[in-house]
């Protein structure tokens, strides 16, 4: 008997655990605080991609956006991207119910693809061309045969090791019909990435893991901000990664970098349009 997973009847932003508007209000503070302190920095600091012009106007901007005069609608907000995952998860949760309410029993899973071979130096993430490197795994997902729905979207985090930024995806991708082509799939990612960017690690690619508590996992999957990802020991000695905060000056160009961007940059989508759409109407 096929188990199909059970989906909450409520929305994300009615769960206790998720970050309150209000959070994102003083994360915002936070951002423009350490926008307005650093440009002076910038000033002195010449060979810098942004000016101090730069992080002045997109402190305004969030500035703007907090006290409620427009909605920026800016990727390095919290508040406008904390809005756009509500949406999303919602819309997407809604989908996977109404296959349900036809008595369709799909499974999915959450996967996540690692791309070692494509990381990137301290500073150089800001030329790295996201929407390029969307088409060539939307290319990868397509010679695999999978036939979607496939939603996520793609992130970078930054090493501490190596000092490299790591770009991937996460993508939640419907199991049922799409069997063969998930493990060509796996295949393929593994002949593509098959050296961790760390020393004396195992590459592990491609990972897949169950949906098991939609709200949690697909909010995760659309987190839609950078971390610093350090290593640690724990008491057992078992290897384990712990995510911070990225350092001031990183921090506030990723912020720039984001602000960017297109809305539609991070996230990922593939034969998933007419999918999302049909639970809205
Ligand atoms: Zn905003």
């Amino acid at each position: 008997m096929v188990s199909v997973i059970d989906l909450p009847s409520y929305s994300l932003d009615e769960c206790s655990w998720l970050s309150s508007e209000h959070d994102a209000y003083e994360e915002n503070d936070y951002r423009i605080a350490l926008l307005r302190e650093l440009a002076d920095e910038v000033y002195l600091n010449r060979g810098r991609r942004y000016s101090t012009g730069d992080l002045h106007e997109l402190a305004d901007k969030l500035e703007a956006c907090n006290e409620e005069i427009i909605a920026c609608k800016s990727l390095a907000c919290k508040k406008c991207n904390r809005k756009f995952k509500i949406e999303r998860v919602n819309d997407i949760v809604s989908a996977m119910k109404l296959e349900q309410e036809h008595g369709l029993e799909f499974e999915y899973g959450i996967y996540t693809i690692l791309q070692y071979s494509r990381s990137v130096s301290a500073y150089a993430f800001i030329d790295y061309d996201v929407p390029k490197d969307k088409d060539r795994i939307r290319k990868i997902l397509s010679r695999c045969g999978v036939i979607g729905p496939v939603v996520g979207s793609f992130e970078l985090d930054f090493h501490e090791k190596p000092q490299r930024w790591l770009t991937h995806y996460h993508l939640l991708i419907r199991q049922t019909g799409n069997e063969d082509a998930i493990s060509e799939l796996k295949s393929r990612v593994q002949k593509l990435h098959p050296i961790n960017i760390k020393k004396n690690r195992c590459a592990r690619p491609f990972m897949e893991q169950k949906l098991s508590d939609a709200h949690e996992q697909l909010s995760y999957i659309h987190k839609l901000t950078s971390f610093e990802v350090r290593d640690y020991k724990t008491l057992f000695g078992k290897k384990r990664t712990h995510k911070h905060r990225l350092n001031k000056l990183m921090f506030c160009e990723s912020l720039c970098w984001l602000d960017g961007l297109d809305r539609r940059t991070l996230p990922f989508q593939w034969h998933a349009r007419a999918w999302l759409k049909q639970s809205k109407v």
